[in-house]
């Protein structure tokens, strides 16, 4: 080859390596391009939302028939608006929640469902499916109960002639699982009254003015079902006595615990609305709670007697196909300590084992062995409970209080 071809080779090969470098250059550049782009249209969606007005939360109260739609506002009246065009005509339901333009005047959005803390934090039982039968011991509260919430939802113009006004509320306090749901639900059950349950913590919410709203909903709810037993579970968690309310979470408990005391005092003893609280702790009650006309009637629901654990055996396995060898007195003997929930656990525990071994009925041995396994597990919980109870003590002592 020439010296000039072979110039002319190196010269070529000089310039395609060069395009080669400019073309990946090219292509480096158009991808920081396109990662540009991707940032303008993040940061212009920004500066829209920035600068777009905010809507007015609305729901649906009904649908004119020119298609107009009436909407409660939650700025206070109520609308009739039109709907864009873009929305979905057939999620405009009565109970939807939808969005106003900035000046009410139309609806842009239907909003996705979201569940209202109230209604969450909310059981309602119309007819709980529990009785005084299924109750083991606990006569003397059953008969308290009875006294002091069935016969004045029953029969207030008894209350009336005599002259004498019945508590409007009624604590009952105990160790866990001991029946105290239980007495309420049956009580409700008996008395034909609506059983509406809330959880003390469930009250303690994130938002101010949240738990107070929902005490306050619950008991216009009560209301509107009576005959109601409104029953709170853990009152505790609301009502413990505070001596320094410093933080704005504990002023939101005690706001919450204000309402509920201004809800109780605010209805007459024979209103057909009664409250039922429970706690573990009375201990730590506030005794603003306790005074008259509160819940002025205390119920205790201790850990079972002998006589008790008995009976409440005898109501778990009622249904149960026993063996002769299966000795309830007996199985009521060795459980000295066991509450309720315990017990029930035990008998299930012992149809199982029934069930593992083949059996249809359900003999002393499962029992037994039910109760080894129930007990232990209690005996090494309670182990750790004492251990939580002992730093809780350190912490309560050098933190809250
Ligand atoms: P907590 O404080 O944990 O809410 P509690 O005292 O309200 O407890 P319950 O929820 O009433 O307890 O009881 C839990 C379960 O234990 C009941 O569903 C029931 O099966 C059983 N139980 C407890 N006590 C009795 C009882 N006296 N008779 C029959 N069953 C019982």
């Amino acid at each position: 080859m020439s010296s000039d071809v072979r110039k002319y080779y190196e010269a070529r090969k000089d310039e395609d390596d060069y395009i080669r470098l400019l073309e990946s250059k090219i292509k480096y550049l158009e991808t920081e391009k396109e990662k540009l782009l991707m940032k303008i249209r993040y940061y212009k969606s920004e500066i829209e939302k920035l600068l777009s007005p905010p809507l007015i939360e609305a729901v649906v109260l009904s649908i004119l028939d020119d298609g107009r739609v009436v909407v409660k506002s939650s700025t206070g009246p109520n609308l009739i608006v039109n709907v864009l065009g873009t929305v979905p005509r057939d999620k405009i339901r009565p109970g939807q929640h939808v969005a106003l333009n900035q000046r009410g005047s139309t609806i842009v959005d239907v909003l996705p469902e979201y569940e209202d803390p109230y209604v969450k934090s909310m059981e309602v039982i119309e007819r709980p499916n529990v009785t005084f039968d299924d109750i083991g011991g606990l006569k003397e509260q059953i008969r308290e109960l009875i006294e002091v919430v069935e016969l004045p939802l029953k029969n207030p113009e008894l209350f009336e002639e005599i002259g004498i006004e019945p508590p409007k509320g009624v604590l009952l306090y105990g160790p866990p699982g001991c029946g105290k749901t239980l007495l309420a639900k049956a009580v409700a059950r008996e008395s034909g009254a609506t059983f509406i349950s809330i959880v003390g913590s469930e009250l303690v919410q994130k938002f101010i003015g949240e738990g107070a709203r929902i005490v306050r909903e619950v008991f216009k709810y009560a209301r509107k079902k009576a005959p109601a037993i409104v029953f709170i579970d853990e009152i505790d968690a609301i009502a413990a006595r505070r001596l320094d309310i410093g933080t704005s979470g504990e002023r939101e408990v005690q706001r919450t615990l204000m309402q509920l005391l201004a809800e109780i005092d605010g209805f007459k003893p024979l209103d057909k609305v009664k409250i039922i609280a429970a706690t573990n702790r009375i201990d730590i009650l506030d005794p603003a709670i306790l005074r008259p006309g509160r819940f002025d009637r205390l119920i205790e629901v201790p850990l079972p007697d002998l006589k008790g654990r008995y009976e409440i055996f005898k109501v778990h396995t009622r249904r149960m196909k026993l063996a002769e060898d299966v000795d309830l007195y007996e199985l009521a003997r060795i459980t000295e300590g066991a509450t309720g929930a315990e017990i029930k656990a035990i008998v299930t525990e012992a149809g199982y084992n029934a069930i593992r071994n083949n059996r249809r009925k359900v003999n002393m041995n499962d029992f037994l062995e039910a109760v080894r396994k129930v007990m232990s597990k209690k005996s090494i919980r309670e182990k750790n409970i004492d251990i939580l109870g002992s730093k809780e003590k350190e912490y309560s002592t050098s933190y809250m209080f």
